[in-house]
């Protein structure tokens, strides 16, 4: 299994796998080949259906136009024929119009790129020497470690600074979001909402429903920065980037944790991460928004219930009771924007945290189903799903709600 760096990365959104992946291509591209007189990046499948709301083609061009350097962006909307849902291939030309050369990118989901039919990695190996939930669970009950003990002993000393990082920007990321007002771009015309849920007056509200109201307004304010292209962090993905920061500063502010202790939550949630993108997927135009929202809320759920002192078997079914509920989960983005049903969505899978997490506290011990098991039946779902349900934005609500 490979690092939790690969998992958590900074990036703008609105979209890891729309932006930060291609970009992440582009750039690797111009580094092989810098000299070229026009490069020109033709988006297909997804990346075509969805790129414009997605702001691939915006991204792409930035990256260009960093570098001073010529090109344009081609949609082929065409579905058929492609071994992946999200691929684009980027071809430089010299002051002849001649091919200089090409290559064919993967974008295969946070941020992460297939080039050639090669995972690009700059940590090279996995770190991690486990294929599944069940044998990292063996190696803790062997060894008597715990999660965080696995994540230690094989990140190495780096991983602490790494993920205060990574925390420190969902943070601001949060503070930036409920300190932003106004619209969001794109067609939709919706406004922010964060600020309002936050704000909202609390004299009719049970503490219940104030604390529900807290942890939505948090996960609207990333949600609405990454529908925006600033900075967040995939957590797994960008679309779903919103759940896991909500869920983990609700319990800090509310139970006085450190931000160490933070970390060591992020620890256990990028375990459950790693384990679902090595076993199945984080793409919703792979395996559609059970991948990006039901993993994010999976992951919510096993740092929820590692901050509450649950045991490891515990921890295991917190997740895998979140991820099942959110199997058959459709990925239809209005418009091609990351902004209807993702906003809303990412405030609800936070709240569902806490759920599943109440659910394994107290019936662990009677558990049918595996984390292994519903991670299998998920990537099996995602990919028995019609392909107008996985970030084409072709079918469900992208089709009824017209803009
Ligand atoms: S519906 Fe889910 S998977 Fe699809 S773009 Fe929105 S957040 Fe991502």
């Amino acid at each position: 299994m490979e690092s939790l760096i690969h998992l958590y990365k900074i990036g703008r959104g609105p979209s890891s796998s729309h932006t930060m992946g291609p970009i992440a291509a582009l750039e690797t591209f111009i580094s092989k080949c810098p000299d070229a007189n026009y490069y020109e990046i033709t988006l297909y499948g997804s990346l075509a259906l969805t790129g414009e709301g997605h702001l691939t083609n915006v991204a792409l061009l930035d990256v260009l136009n960093e570098h001073n350097l010529n090109g344009d962006i081609v949609f082929n909307y065409d579905l058929f024929g492609l071994t992946h849902p999200n691929t684009l291939k980027i071809t430089a030309f010299d002051e002849d119009k001649m091919e200089i050369t090409s290559s064919t990118y993967f974008s295969i989901g946070g941020g992460n790129i297939i080039e050639d039919g090669i995972e690009l990695n700059p940590l090279e190996d996995d770190v991690y020497p486990f294929e599944n939930f069940e044998h990292i669970k063996q190696y803790c009950r062997d060894r008597k470690l715990s999660l965080v003990d696995v994540v230690n002993k094989f990140e190495g000393e780096y991983i602490n600074e790494y993920l205060s990082l990574i925390y420190q920007t969902m943070k601001q990321s949060i503070e930036r979001g409920l300190n932003t007002s106004g619209y969001l771009p794109g067609r939709l015309q919706l406004q922010r909402k964060a600020a309002t849920l936050y704000n909202a007056p609390k004299c009719k509200e049970s503490s219940l429903e104030t604390k529900r109201r807290l942890i939505f307004a948090c996960a609207y304010a990333v949600a609405e920065e990454n529908a925006s292209g600033g900075e967040v962090v995939t957590a797994p993905t960008c679309g779903s980037a919103g759940i896991l920061p909500a869920v983990l500063l609700h319990e800090q502010l509310s139970n006085n944790f450190s931000d160490e202790q933070i970390v060591d939550a992020l620890k256990v949630a990028g375990l459950i991460g790693v384990t679902v993108k090595q076993n199945g997927s984080i793409s919703g135009a792979e395996a559609g928004c059970q991948a990006e929202c039901g993993v994010a809320c999976a992951m919510a759920a096993a740092a929820l219930a590692y901050l509450n002192d649950l045991s490891l078997d515990e921890i295991e079914y917190a997740a895998e009771v979140a991820l099942e509920h959110h199997l058959g989960l459709t990925c239809d983005p209005v418009g091609g924007y990351v902004q209807i049903p993702c906003i809303e969505r990412n405030a609800v899978c936070a709240t569902r945290a806490f759920d599943a997490v109440l659910i394994a506290r107290h019936l662990t011990s009677n558990r049918r189903v595996s984390l292994d098991d519903i991670i299998a039946t998920m990537y099996a779902t995602g990919q028995d799903m019609n392909p107008h349900y996985r970030e084409t934005s072709l079918g469900g609500m992208a089709k009824v709600i017209k803009v």
